[in-house]
């Protein structure tokens, strides 16, 4: 399928690693330009060297706590100076910590809040002028199937996500009529560094092995296996394309069917 966004450029945040990291790799396999940001120098470095070995593309990288305004401002300053403005915004974060309502102090409630939250909205609020001086634009948030199912032990999840649902939908109304379209994707279970490390607290937690964790998940999925980061890549990347023209305000789960509503 032609996909039509060789030229564009697009930023995605957190993406030295999982499900960021494939999205990055997926755009620049569809020559996209590319650029990725998220806390640590080395890891930054290491995937950008990585990438470049793989598909022989440089992307554009800058060190950013989604945490922080002033990060995020200067990375948005630094791609839009770089690629004269960004096409695709992919708002992805790193997810907030497993747990329970009274495990969690207020502190902890503001800390999600910015990361995954307010994150979104300060990039997007950065991005969208220039899109709507081009009359194009693509805006992703990376979610997570809380929105549609709560998790147990995920509670900061399950409450925070569902606010970027709220905004993507009105949002896309404002939007519209500049040919910007805005949606998000809601991974399940995905192998990637967060799932194993949960895998792995619980395991201790429950006196097991974290290869037990897993396959309980699996067994919980109906595809009988967790997703793989690049099956949630290619529906970022298909979202980002001219052939999802008409395709905005949605929130779309990639989860091998375990999700239960209909
Ligand atoms: P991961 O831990 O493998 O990667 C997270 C990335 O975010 C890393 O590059 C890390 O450096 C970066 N990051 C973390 N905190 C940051 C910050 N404050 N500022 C900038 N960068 C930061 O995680 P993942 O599994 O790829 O998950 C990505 C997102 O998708 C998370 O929000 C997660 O909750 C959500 N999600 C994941 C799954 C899953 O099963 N893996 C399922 C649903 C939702």
């Amino acid at each position: 399928m032609y996909l039509g966004i060789s030229r564009k450029s697009a930023l995605i945040t957190a993406a030295s690693k999982g499900i960021g990291r494939a999205i990055a790799e997926e755009f620049v396999a569809e020559g996209v330009k590319v650029a990725i940001c998220s806390r640590n120098k080395e890891h930054l470095l290491k995937t950008s060297d990585e990438i470049k070995n793989k598909f022989g593309v440089e992307v554009l990288w800058c060190v950013c706590d989604l945490s922080k305004r002033k990060d995020i401002e200067n990375t948005i300053n630094v791609v839009n100076k770089e690629f004269d403005g960004i096409d695709i915004l992919v708002n992805n974060c790193g997810g907030p910590p497993q747990g329970n309502f009274q495990d969690f102090e207020e502190d902890d409630w503001q800390n999600a809040i910015d990361q995954v939250f307010l994150s979104a909205i300060t990039a997007t609020k950065l991005v969208v002028p220039k899109m709507m001086e081009k009359e194009w634009g693509r805006i992703i948030n990376i979610t997570s199937i809380t929105v549609k199912q709560p998790v147990d032990d995920l509670i900061l999840s399950n409450a925070i996500r569902t606010g970027l649902v709220g905004l993507t939908k009105s949002l896309s109304n404002e939007l519209g009529k500049y040919n910007i379209t805005v949606n998000n994707v809601a991974p399940g279970y995905t192998l990637t560094n967060r799932v194993y490390e949960i895998a792995v607290s619980k395991a201790k937690e429950m006196n097991t092995s974290h290869e037990e964790i897993l396959f309980e998940i699996a067994k919980s999925i109906p595809m009988n296996r967790l997703a793989a980061p690049e099956e949630i890549a290619t529906l970022v990347v298909f979202l980002a394309s001219m052939k999802a023209s008409y395709i905005t305000g949605c929130t779309i789960p990639v989860d091998g069917g375990f999700v239960k509503g209909i």
